[in-house]
């Protein structure tokens, strides 16, 4: 009853596209009337939570923040989703975002801007924006949110909070709507990294529905200690770049001295791609995203033109109408790097560049526990300052878009305020594939 009250009072944040107000009450309810009886009740028993609108429950609506989906309900429920409800936890609503996860701002939702709660003329990150300010405006405990890029990591940091994406096939996409296939994770937003722990635990594993989802065994993440001193190198470069906001700077350096003194390695070490990542990443994204968003063809579901008379005016006219215009830009570009003669010289480079970016990313983590690095060189910018400029909100994802490159889990750190503005300030650690326990163990510890 306190969140409902708590996302009644603050509408004018624009959080949830839909609140699932008198069935989570009815849930809660159900439990609470279990608990009384002495029955035993799931490990997330009054725990409630968001889930972005990309996330698949069943008899639920999700949109996808597109006009394309408005209407449309889903018949079946994510695993993630299914084992987190499976331990009781409470679904509150499902929040605002980037159309398909396509944004840095939470600008380009069909729904309109969700709102920075620490400054309400600012952005709050994107694209799981929404599922940051459910957490920072206190209106639910945990947000199941999805990064292609940095969705859940920038966004996280914009709002002052824990923000983490798992390696690549930890959690199973089955059910999370598709943006890019082969970039796209689930992952959460919350005030304390042990919260996450215990969703990661809950969520991780194989899945007979994602065959990404390798059969690995599940670490108890929230039992996890981290002990003793860690190596952590960090990128001297990006404390040089004038293009980094000078706050962003003196907060990677602050962590780094504190690591520093309390006992661990802290070094530099040199990445050579960085003028590679952002290409490289929307050269391969816009392609996979192209080839995901062909199934909205206006036929089989979601919005179909009223105006259309053939099949291809069908296909032509539901698809101008029903997506935005990133959407659009997207697979325009997408099916422009995929077309024949121009694959080889986009696609097929972009995927070798893929490669050498991880590889090299791999080499620094076989030397060093972690990677310390800025979350995005700049802080949230002011709610349609930068909307006529899609090249400036890509350049932004560029300290993001690595752990996706390269398939690493990674967590965004909160670190206070800046002193001038009071906006939130954060940064993030990288680990090796699979090294989530180390990551959030060590998180936990030194939080
Ligand atoms: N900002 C990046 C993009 O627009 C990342 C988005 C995401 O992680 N979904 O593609």
């Amino acid at each position: 009853e306190r969140y409902l009250a708590s996302i009644g009072d603050q509408r004018y944040l624009n959080i949830y596209v839909e609140v699932f107000a008198d069935e989570a009450l009815d849930r809660a309810r159900e439990q609470d009337g279990r608990r009384r009886a002495g029955a035993k009740l799931g490990r997330l028993a009054g725990i409630v939570l968001s889930i972005k609108d990309v996330i698949c429950y069943a008899g639920h609506g999700v949109s996808a923040g597109s006009a394309m989906l408005e209407d449309f309900v889903s018949p079946y429920t994510a695993t993630a989703l299914q084992r987190l409800l499976d331990e009781d936890a409470i679904v509150i609503g499902r929040t605002n975002c980037d159309e398909f996860a396509m944004g840095s701002g939470n600008e380009n939702s069909h729904y309109g801007p969700t709102r920075n709660a620490a400054d309400p003329a600012r952005v709050p990150g994107g694209s799981s924006g929404g599922a940051a300010v459910s957490v920072q405006a206190n209106t639910c405990l945990m947000a199941v949110g999805s990064s292609t890029g940095g969705s859940v990591r920038q966004p996280a940091s914009f709002c002052g909070l824990y923000g983490f994406k798992p390696t690549y096939g930890r959690i199973s996409r089955y059910g999370l709507i598709a943006y890019g296939s082969s970039f796209d994770q689930i992952g959460l937003l919350a005030r304390d990294p042990t919260d996450i722990a215990l969703g990661l635990e809950l969520m991780a594993g194989a899945d007979n529905f994602d065959a990404t989802a390798p059969n690995r065994p599940v670490p108890l993440y929230s039992k996890a200690t981290s002990e003793g001193p860690k190596r952590i190198a960090y990128f001297a470069d990006i404390l040089k770049n004038e293009k980094v906001d000078g706050v962003i700077r003196q907060t990677t350096e602050s962590a780094l001295k504190e690591l520093r003194d309390a006992g661990h390695t802290v070094e530099p070490v040199t990445f050579d791609y960085f003028d590679y990542v952002v290409p490289t990443y929307y050269v391969l994204t816009t392609a996979e995203a192209s080839s995901n968003l062909s199934r909205y063809d206006g036929m089989r579901y979601g919005y179909r033109s009223a105006e259309a008379e053939t099949l291809e005016e069908t296909y032509k006219q539901s698809r101008s109408e029903g997506f935005g215009t990133e959407v659009q830009r997207r697979i325009l570009l997408g099916t422009f790097v995929l077309s024949s003669g121009y694959y080889d010289a986009f696609y097929g480079k972009a995927q070798r560049a893929r490669r050498v970016i991880q590889e090299q990313l791999r080499g620094i983590l076989a030397d060093y526990d972690f990677i310390l690095m800025p979350v995005s060189p700049s802080q949230p910018w002011p709610v349609g300052e930068q909307i006529d400029d899609p090249v400036a909100n890509y350049l932004a994802d560029i300290y993001t878009v690595l752990a996706n490159l390269a398939g690493l889990p990674a967590i965004a750190i909160p670190a206070g305020n800046d002193p001038e503005d009071h906006l939130p300030v954060g940064y993030q650690l990288m680990a090796d594939l699979w090294q989530e326990e180390e990551l959030l163990s060590f998180v936990c510890r030194t939080k």
